[in-house]
């Protein structure tokens, strides 16, 4: 496995050099196909004692130049100073058809920028992290990927004693605004400039010897994010932790902690048990969002040097995150036009979720059951799967006239229209007690829930009529669930 390493051509101060700490007797948990096929790799090969220890770490490949990079951030909207990958180790690139991939061992051992950690990562967080990046790639949402989990017996200390494991994480890259506000605080322009020199020319070559590229860079991802959010809006995604240093600034979802999917809707709603003032909480992670590009705007103000454009540049965040938003929506509710009224419809439809405690994922797909030319009598035992998702049944009819009508006024097509909204709206997300299921059986040794799970979320739009159960609202034991910054 030829391991290149652009990263590693960075002046030192960028990263240090180290090897993964080896885990005892590592094994393997589970594989990802189609992140596997990126890399050219036979997935079944995964499972094989040599890729077990290149990939836990144990076995470091020849030509490597493995190492942790430096980084800092803003936590819960505080400066934090210095971070950097406390428990990542960057094993290098490969090339693939898209381009150089870097892969990078989560959970690999101490480095110099641990803090107080131990450089390790739980099992239970990193079925989830693997879950997760595979299942947002399949829902066609920016992701880091996961390529695989290994696993070990060796004991590792939580808020109970869990075990260790490794997820061998992809991307393009992994620099964060977090990398580019490290140096901004240390006043250290040169290689604040050597790092924006290094993204563009890796990741945005179409920016270079434009007029100003560093105000170009900070426009695109401030595009990107706002762009990836709408995303992560329209299906109910919850990040959790949307600090700076967990921001990419190739505009990928990065870094899966106590992420969740929306279930019964609130827009208030915060998956991360440790946020207690909500400041990720569903509603709170569009203008978050924005907040993170000022970050990044500030870092990068030193090379843009122009406080009025880079405001401009960060301006464009609303519309760009209004025009995919709405543009999801329209998908979502099958709508091919546009029209004037069209923000009420949605407004009204989200006001009843919220006050129904709606299922997000079950109410969008059952939407698309919904059948415009129903008899005037025949209509409310035709809606009856979609009625019965709310407990004011009359309101909801009510709104359901109103949809009805739009839909005529386009002259949408039942059949047509069932099969493009499906093609949208999920049938199976990573709700946390299907996590929670496969992390059970996976803590007891028996690992094949995490690969049904991952296969099943790997064809989130398609009926699979065989698996009905994974698109089952949480059993009453889910209601304790708690995800927290723990992993
Ligand atoms: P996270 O909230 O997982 O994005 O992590 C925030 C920071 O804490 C990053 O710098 C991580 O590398 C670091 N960190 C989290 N957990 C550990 C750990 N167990 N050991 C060392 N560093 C960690
Ligand atoms: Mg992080």
């Amino acid at each position: 496995m030829p391991i290149d390493n652009s990263f590693a051509e960075l002046p030192p101060a960028f990263y240090t050099h180290l090897r993964p700490t080896p885990l005892p007797a590592p094994y393997f948990v589970a594989a990802s196909p189609k992140a596997a096929a990126l890399l050219g790799l036979d997935p079944s090969d995964l499972a094989h004692e040599d890729f077990v220890a290149a990939f836990s770490g144990n076995r470091v490949p020849p030509r490597a130049k493995p190492l942790s990079a430096v980084y800092s951030g803003h936590q819960f909207g505080h400066w934090a100073g210095q971070l950097g990958d406390g428990r990542a180790i960057l094993l290098g690139e490969i090339a693939t058809a898209d381009g150089p991939v870097e892969l990078q061992l989560k959970g690999a051992g101490m480095t110099p920028y641990s803090r107080m950690g131990d450089g390790r990562a739980v099992l239970r967080s990193s079925i989830r992290e693997f879950l997760c990046s595979e299942a947002m790639a399949a829902l066609g949402i920016p992701t880091t990927r996961a390529l695989m989990v290994t696993g070990s017996h060796q004991q590792v200390v939580r808020e109970t004693i869990e075990t260790a494991a490794v997820v061998t994480r992809m991307a393009p890259s992994f620099v964060r605004f977090g990398s580019f506000e490290h140096w901004h605080y240390r006043n250290k322009h040169e290689e604040l400039k050597i790092l924006a020199d290094y993204v563009i020319r890796n990741f945005y070559p179409q920016l270079e010897g434009g007029d100003n590229p560093y105000l170009a860079l900070l426009s695109e991802v401030t595009v990107r994010t706002a762009r990836m959010i709408a995303h992560w809006q329209a299906v109910g995604f919850m990040h959790g932790v949307m600090n700076t240093d967990n921001m990419s600034i190739l505009g990928l979802t990065l870094d899966y902690g106590p992420f969740g999917f929306m279930e019964a809707f609130d827009v208030d709603h915060i998956c991360n048990h440790t946020d207690q003032g909500g400041r990720y909480s569903y509603a709170n992670q569009v203008p978050v969002g924005h907040w993170n590009c000022y970050a990044l705007a500030n870092a990068l103000l030193p090379l843009i040097k122009d406080t009025d454009a880079a405001q401009a540049a960060l301006d464009v965040y609303v519309d760009a995150y209004g025009e995919q938003f709405d543009a999801l929506l329209h998908a979502k509710l099958g709508l091919a036009t546009v029209q004037e009224n069209d923000r009420a419809l949605f407004d009204d439809m989200f006001k009843l979720m919220q006050e129904n405690h709606v299922d997000f994922t079950l109410f969008f797909r059952t939407l698309g059951e919904l059948r415009v030319d129903v008899l005037p009598d025949g209509g409310l035992e035709a809606d009856a799967p979609l009625r019965d998702l709310f407990i004011d049944r009359p309101s909801f009819d009510a709104w359901a006239v109103r949809y009805r009508e739009r839909l005529r006024q386009e002259g949408s097509r039942d059949e047509a229209r069932r099969i493009a909204m499906h093609a949208v709206n999920p049938k199976y997300v990573l709700r946390n007690y299907l996590a929670q299921v496969a992390i059970d059986k996976a803590q007891q040794g028996d690992y094949s829930e995490v690969d049904r799970l991952r296969a099943v979320l790997d064809r989130p739009f398609d009926e699979q009529p065989e698996n009905a159960a994974y698109a089952a609202l949480p059993p009453d034991w889910a209601s304790h669930l708690e995800v927290s910054c723990s992993s």
